[in-house]
């Protein structure tokens, strides 16, 4: 059987790839391949990035209240045909359909934030700064930007960056993930139908190659990536190297401070939720639960009592988890539970022991937990992005939080608890950038900006919020003076009034 290919998306109309170079594309239940996506060409990349830069000259000049129309119109087509949507990501992630729903939920908040753009471009205004002076400010577009996405959030990731940057008068190249390519190009079909000129919003398919292509390109200017920590480190060196503004979120490994006084069966479920969620393929899963002795044993009882009731499977059965990726993601999660029980820890829930409502060849691999994994295990240290959950006994609070800020990631985190006191202490002293109080995955509603520190984000601006738009944005202050009757002489100093 000949496997269809995913192509490009630019200057308005998908376009076939001529580069010869393609991927794989798995449905991950099924564990079979399902289409191949193009991986682009240097020939290509040109393309799509001048489909962008000259639909800029005009875009840009659209005034605003168009736009917002636009922006509307994108918003509502894709809240009533999400569920087309959510069945593509199912079909090549393998999250669970309710959770691709949830994804799509929260890029959509995003859109309806950028919906509010002139709001966010107004700039300031002082009249008589100066006499006769007035001083003011706006943020103009950047010109091409790229957005480059994870496989993990096919939908909302790219919305957490293209809303905004569409809005503010950029146009935008998308490259997805190669793992699931096809979101993009509905996305970029549903622009169409909202009515967004050509080009504005492109998809280039590839790998390494278009990566490069659009961080070393001269009329790309931004650079919003999404990924492992490796990648993103390179991203943020490379694209800045060619002078371009550059935002990186990288990964991450995300602890849950659990104090003694806690709710023990809101922690059981918010470990549950949050550690086995989207298989644990998630930026803001919980992978360690720090339990504050006396509560671990009773905890990983309740934990894995829970464990028990999950139902692996499927994503479009109504299963709880779906598969990993793809098959070598599963093998390469699954290798930590070897490394756990040699360096020590003890296995509580085995994920390779269980039953699956899917496909035997699924990628499968069922909820994980271990206990008293060492801090120098690679089953810590390392981030494993898949559903395996660790437990790490502490003595006190303060332990815990130094056990917190010595890994070098720092994106999400919570603690549960009900003293206000240590909930207060724990928000101030931790070096996270995103902190959950017994909320397990603090991902910030829109008008707050999403990123962590250190090895979870490299640059200085967050996505989407105010930080999205300034990212997205220049700013200019212009001092202007009308000159009247009365004004003369030749002054060389500054002004003094
Ligand atoms: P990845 O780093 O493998 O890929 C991300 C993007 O980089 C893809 O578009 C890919 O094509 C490209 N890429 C891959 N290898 C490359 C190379 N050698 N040179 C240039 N480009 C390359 O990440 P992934 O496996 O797709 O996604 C999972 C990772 O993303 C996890 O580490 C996760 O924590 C992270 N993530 C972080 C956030 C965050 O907000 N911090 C959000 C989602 C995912």
């Amino acid at each position: 059987m000949t496997l269809s290919v995913v192509g490009h998306f630019i200057d308005g109309v998908q376009v076939a790839s001529k580069s010869g170079r393609t991927a794989p594309v798995f449905d991950p239940a099924l564990g079979v391949e399902t289409k191949l996506v193009a991986l682009a060409n240097a020939a290509e990349i040109d393309a799509v990035i001048s489909a962008a830069k000259t639909a800029f000259v005009e875009w840009r000049d659209v005034p605003q209240s168009k736009r917002q129309q636009i922006m509307f119109k994108f918003r509502e087509l894709l809240n009533e045909r999400k569920g087309e949507l959510a069945e593509i990501i199912t079909s090549e992630h393998g999250k669970v359909l309710s959770d691709a729903l949830g994804e799509i939920t929260r890029g959509q908040e995003v859109v309806e934030f950028a919906c509010g753009m002139p709001h966010l471009l107004k700039g300031f205004y002082t009249e008589n700064a100066s006499t006769g002076v007035d001083v003011y400010s706006t943020r103009q577009p950047l010109g091409v930007v790229a957005i480059i996405s994870p496989f993990n959030f096919p939908a909302m990731v790219p919305m957490w960056f293209f809303p905004i940057a569409i809005a503010a008068g950029n146009t935008v190249v998308l490259k997805p993930s190669e793992k699931d390519p096809s979101a993009a190009i509905w996305m970029a079909e549903l622009w169409r139908e909202a009515g967004l000129p050509s080009g504005v919003f492109n998809v280039l398919n590839g790998d390494k190659e278009a990566v490069d292509g659009l961080l070393t390109h001269p009329d790309v200017q931004a650079i919003s990536f999404v990924g492992s920590t490796p990648i993103a480190q390179y991203v943020y060196e490379i694209g800045s190297k060619n002078g371009k503004r550059v935002q990186a979120l990288g990964g991450a490994k995300n602890h849950m401070l659990v104090l003694p006084d806690a709710d023990l069966d809101l922690v059981a479920d918010s470990a549950i939720n949050a550690g086995f969620g989207s298989a644990g393929e998630r930026c803001m899963a919980i992978s360690v639960v720090v339990a504050v002795e006396p509560v671990a044993d009773v905890l990983i009882d309740k934990v894995t009592e829970r464990m028990a009731k999950l139902r692996t499977g499927d994503g479009r059965r109504g299963c709880d988890m779906g598969p990993l990726v793809t098959k070598q993601h599963r093998d390469k999660v699954a290798s930590y539970i070897d490394i756990a029980a040699a360096d020590g820890a003890r296995v509580v829930v085995d994920g390779r022991d269980q039953e699956f409502d899917g496909d035997a060849k699924g990628f499968w691999l069922g909820p994980t937990l271990l206990d008293n994994v060492p801090t120098t295990s690679k089953v810590y240290t390392e981030e494993i992005f898949g559903p395996v959950l660790s437990v790490i006994r502490v003595k006190s609070f303060d332990e815990g939080v130094a056990l917190i800020n010595a890994s070098p990631f720092g994106n999400g985190t919570a603690i549960f608890t009900n003293d206000g006191g240590a909930a207060r202490r724990f928000q101030y002293e931790i070096e996270v950038g995103m902190i959950g109080i017994n909320v397990p995955i603090p991902v910030p509603v829109a008008y707050y900006s999403f990123g962590g520190f250190k090895n979870s984000l490299f640059g200085d601006t967050k996505a989407h919020g105010v930080e999205g738009v300034h990212f997205f944005t220049k700013g200019k202050a212009i001092t202007s003076r009308w000159l009247d009757p009365s004004h003369g002489g030749i002054n060389l100093g500054f002004p003094q009034n």
